[in-house]
């Protein structure tokens, strides 16, 4: 028995040790205001400590397995907390992806003297515990504890969205970002069947830009006659139409995209999940085709990115759960790059309006005052929100303005749409996931530049008769082939709001 508190004090001294360390870097920077906030916090804390208590102490019990886990978690840890305060990165799939395929120095600077004397530290004291652990703990009620453990282990990771929370940060963000980065490894690798017939064209150095937007509703863009003035870059242009009455069936990000993407309908909406989407059209037709991803590549449509001739992921390491800046401009540097003379298709998936507001527009654009100051929603006001949300759109206008421009001179199409809306209050309802019309309504509008125009007057005539009309996001597969002047035989001009 007095083996067993021994052991008790090693697991409960090892999870402080995590919890102060590892556990609290993940928490730095969270934005709180008041005492709400940080009990909220360390309600978080305290459910990831009670899974770290359970981890360890499922390792601890057997020797081998301890000097062998141990030592590796505990090392990886120190990396990803060294990361976290040096490039407020955190691991993602999209962080795995980078190292297993891409360039490692395209996301995290180079190796440093500071990150090898983390490694050496992490690997010293491990070493140390593991000694300790083998000569000194004994465990002789080893069910109690294998149960314990399991007990603990398996509640923390069931809660629901508080699991969530567990699953963003160390060390369980180790095992939840492998196990979803082998995930979508196996969803993109099912090889979807290329469409028959051929797709071709007939344009010549044409642009077509696809910016998907995240959680815009029509109605909040001055564009759509919104009361403030959200979108003054936009408003000045001459060539823009917006369509303002555009819906999505869907209310969450992966579930929205795929059909924005692919042939589906509400007929077929399962051609979403087995199909392939435009840029396979494209491709074949002679588009150069990109894809510049601001946003976490997710399984429902991670197929669709690697259809694209080149990928690339600008703050891979962000994550939702976290609240660092994390902004729409950081695409503009490779989206500058990314433009040729010659036919070309760029996707831009951008993080526009998500929650936490503040995060994604910098202090240029902070014109509606006071902003939400609490990561907890119930924490700020309803105006508040209101006022960071409708900051964001300016923020989104002003890189929608910076998209357009060197797009002028070109022969050049620029199409809008969100993947969904949000709640701003109505009927205490906030952000987006759940079945309400303003998480339905998304925001839409296509800019063409006048050479465009020239080329294809017919298609700009449509498009403004087709303005106004009540559409679903499905139109988007088929405008997109007649945006880009493509031929093939399964288009259906029925849906496309250019024909
Ligand atoms: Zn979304």
């Amino acid at each position: 028995m007095r083996s067993d508190k021994r052991y008790f004090v090693f697991i409960t001294l090892l999870t402080l040790f995590y919890g102060l360390i590892f556990v609290a870097a993940d928490f730095v920077g969270v934005p709180c205001s008041g005492m709400a906030d940080y009990i909220q916090l360390f309600k978080y804390w305290l459910l990831i400590e009670t899974a770290v208590f359970g981890l360890l102490s499922l390792l601890s019990l057997n020797k081998w397995t301890f000097a062998i886990a141990f030592p590796l978690i505990t090392t990886a840890c120190s990396v990803m907390t060294y990361y976290r305060y040096t490039v407020k990165a955190v691991l993602t799939p999209q962080v795995i992806d980078l190292v297993v395929v891409n360039d490692m120095r395209t996301s995290l600077h180079a190796v440093s003297w500071q990150l090898i004397l983390t490694i050496i530290a992490s690997i010293a004291l491990s070493c140390f515990i593991v000694r300790y652990r083998w000569h000194k703990i004994k465990v002789s009620a080893w069910y109690v504890w294998l149960t314990l453990s399991l007990i603990l282990i398996y509640y923390t990771n069931t809660r629901g969205h508080l699991s969530t929370e567990l699953e963003q940060r160390m060390p369980y963000s180790l095992y939840y970002s492998v196990k979803e980065y082998m995930q979508t490894k196996k969803y993109v690798e099912r090889e979807r069947p290329m469409f028959s017939g051929k797709a071709t064209t007939k344009a010549d150095s044409l642009t077509v830009v696809l910016i998907i937007g995240e959680s815009l509703r029509a109605d909040h863009l001055q564009l759509n006659g919104y009361s403030r003035p959200t979108t003054p870059y936009m408003q000045r242009e001459k060539n823009v139409v917006s369509l303002p009455n555009v819906s999505t069936d869907f209310s969450l990000t992966h579930l929205s995209i795929p059909h924005i993407l692919t042939r589906s309908d509400e007929a077929n909406p399962d051609r979403a999940y087995s199909e392939r989407s435009f840029v396979s059209l494209l491709r074949q037709a002679g588009f150069h085709t990109a894809w510049l991803a601001n946003q976490e590549s997710v399984d429902t449509y991670a197929y669709f990115m690697k259809e694209c001739d080149t990928l690339a992921y600008v703050n891979s390491s962000k994550s939702m759960y976290l609240f660092d800046s994390w902004l729409d401009g950081d695409i503009l540097p490779i989206y500058e790059k990314a433009i040729k003379a010659e036919n070309q298709f760029i996707i831009l998936h951008t993080v526009g309006s998500h929650w936490f507001y503040n995060s994604h527009y910098d202090d240029r654009f902070k014109r509606y005052t006071p902003t939400a100051d609490s990561r907890v929603i119930n924490g700020n006001s309803r105006q508040q929100m209101i006022n960071s949300y409708d900051n964001t759109i300016l923020y989104s206008d002003w890189f929608w303005h910076q998209v357009i421009t060197p797009l002028r001179s070109k022969n050049a199409i620029v199409l809008y749409i969100s993947d969904h809306g949000e709640s701003l209050g109505e009927e205490g309802y906030y952000t987006h996931g759940i079945d309400r019309p303003e998480q339905h309504s998304v925001a839409a509008w296509v800019w063409y530049s006048d050479k465009y125009r020239q080329t294809y007057p017919s298609k700009i005539k449509v498009l403004q008769e087709n303005a106004s009309k009540k559409l679903k996001t499905y139109f988007m597969f088929h405008t997109i082939l007649d945006a880009a002047d493509v031929d093939w035989h399964g288009k259906d001009e029925k849906m496309s709001i250019l024909k």
